[in-house]
């Protein structure tokens, strides 16, 4: 086996959406290929014809691009022609190579049609579980005869070809658990073709499964370490079987654990946002994603360091570093690192990401007027959020001025209650009347200076009331970066109520 130039491939059937299960096994498969210097190869299962959709092919692809996994060979899309030798890269363009390999194996004696009825099959595994023995295929068509195939045949009864299994252990290496081993006899001959009428196309006409082209596939086009979820595990006897009767040699596997959610049950939509395009709509940023995905049953050799870049986990990434326990999806520390990821991001590419969240506030907006406010109020916000779509949120000091809501909360209607805020709050509103023009931030400090002076009120006492007053909270970002960015903002024209208009209806209400 070539094991210098490592082959692998990404093989995502297009009936969803990517999910975080998948990405990561696109992830594990990408890094092993980057560090060794081989290839990353994405081929689309689509022989499922009713489930795949183009969409989702589309999506999935664009969603692999997204988080910088970019491979070397796969199918034209419309980004890119067809990369590669080793083509077509989509199932549904192969099945004349799937039919003339059935051909081969029905010449050869390694395969036969099985004539057995789903009713009769049924009756089978009912026995099987009467009587405690193992409940798979007794193999009964095995030793049909030539001439009651032929009558079959004729009859046009429709068949599945089944693989001819030598009774002999079937073992593969795994990179994840170490060697494994299944008896024949769990295993059975299993289907290789299912619906065949032994029309037209001949014996080979028919579906072929998923267990068979997987393999056909892999060995053609030379996979050399096979890296997939563990809900595999069970298909890959089949696949060693059909390796051995084509003589071709079997690769080096390994099965990724199950990702599990906190209640350790399967990761699903129950938990929250599973599919990479929700999470980049909720504002994650792709290395985020990627840095968690990696940790999701993979850990770095010092034990500890836990931020790493596509580029420094190309580095460290090894298969042996991979755990065979389940992982447990941890919401926070994917925070966690999205934080630490947005903390580095580029202002301007925060800008571009936080935009679409504000397209409402900020609708007759100029976006080239109001870039630099933009700026600044991400420079306040970001810092303050998980991801970015929690921007409008956490923005509402700005954007969600709204008086009577402001008094109504419990929390401001205790702070307002006090003698002292309605002493300030009066003081405040005298010198704004009497005031021409904009609130600028100098004059705003001068006010508070004067009626501390005047009413003897200092601290949270003089400052409480008039956050809520402007901003509808007692506390929350500073106070001296949010005031100018509120009346900038207003100036700028962005429909925001301006610091005077704040605290007139505010002491109105
Ligand atoms: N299409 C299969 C899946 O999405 C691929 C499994 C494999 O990697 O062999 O589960």
């Amino acid at each position: 086996m070539n094991t210098t130039n490592p082959r692998v491939r990404f093989a995502p059937s297009p009936t969803g959406m990517l999910h975080v299960g998948n990405a990561r096994t696109a992830l594990y498969n990408w890094l092993f290929a980057r560090r060794a210097g081989g290839v990353f190869l994405l081929r689309i299962e689509d022989t499922d014809l009713e489930r795949s959709e183009e969409r989702y092919e589309a999506q999935l692809m664009e969603d692999l691009r997204w988080l910088g996994l970019d491979w070397d060979e796969g199918p034209a899309d419309a980004d890119s022609g067809e990369k590669g030798e080793f083509g077509p890269y989509r199932q549904s363009e192969r099945l004349a190579i799937y039919a003339e390999h059935t051909e081969r194996l029905l010449n050869e004696g390694k395969a036969y049609p099985c004539f057995c009825t789903p009713e009769e099959l049924e009756a089978e595994r009912k026995q099987a579980v009467a009587g405690h023995g193992p409940q798979v295929y007794s193999g009964r068509c095995r030793t049909l005869d030539q001439t009651t195939i032929d009558e079959n045949l004729a009859a046009g009864k429709p068949f599945a070809v089944r693989l001819k299994i030598e009774d002999h252990p079937l073992r593969f290496h795994d990179l994840v658990r170490g060697p494994v081993e299944f008896a024949a006899e769990t295993v059975s001959d299993p289907i290789l073709v299912r619906s065949a009428t032994g029309g037209a196309g001949g014996m080979s006409e028919g579906i072929p499964v998923y267990n068979y082209v997987v393999t056909v596939d892999d060995a053609l086009m030379e996979i050399t370490h096979v890296i997939r979820g563990d809900d595999h595990i069970s298909n890959t006897p089949k696949q060693v079987a059909i390796y051995e009767a084509f003589g071709w040699p079997v690769p080096e596997f390994a099965h990724l654990s199950t990702i599990l959610g906190a209640d350790r049950e399967r990761l699903s939509k129950r938990h929250g946002a599973t599919s990479i395009s929700t999470f980049r709509e909720m504002g994650y940023l792709p290395e985020a994603l990627v840095n968690y995905l990696a940790l999701l049953g993979w850990g770095a050799e010092d034990g500890k360091t836990e931020t790493f870049t596509l580029e420094e986990l190309t580095q460290a990434f090894s298969l042996e570093r991979v755990t065979p326990s389940p992982a447990i999806f941890d919401f926070d520390k994917l925070n966690w690192l999205n934080r630490h990821y947005l903390k580095q991001a580029e202002p301007e590419r925060l800008a571009t990401l936080s935009w679409g969240y504000f397209s409402a506030q900020m609708a007759g907006a100029d976006p080239a007027a109001v870039h630099t406010w933009f700026l600044q109020l991400l420079a306040l916000f970001v810092p303050a959020v998980d991801h970015l779509d929690q921007l409008p949120a956490t923005s509402a000091p700005v954007f969600g001025f709204d008086a009577e809501a402001a008094r109504a909360n419990e929390e401001n209607a205790a702070v307002l209650a006090a003698d002292s805020a309605r002493t300030v709050l009066s003081e405040l509103a005298n010198r704004v009347r009497a005031h021409q023009g904009r609130v600028a931030p100098e004059a705003f400090k001068e006010w508070m200076n004067e009626i501390k002076a005047a009413t003897g009120v200092k601290g949270k006492e003089l400052f409480h009331p008039v956050r809520i007053a402007i901003t509808g909270a007692h506390s929350g970002r500073e106070f001296d970066k949010l005031l100018p960015l509120i009346e900038d903002g207003a100036a700028l024209g962005i429909n925001i109520p301006s610091v005077r208009q704040r605290i007139e209806r505010f002491v109105g209400v």
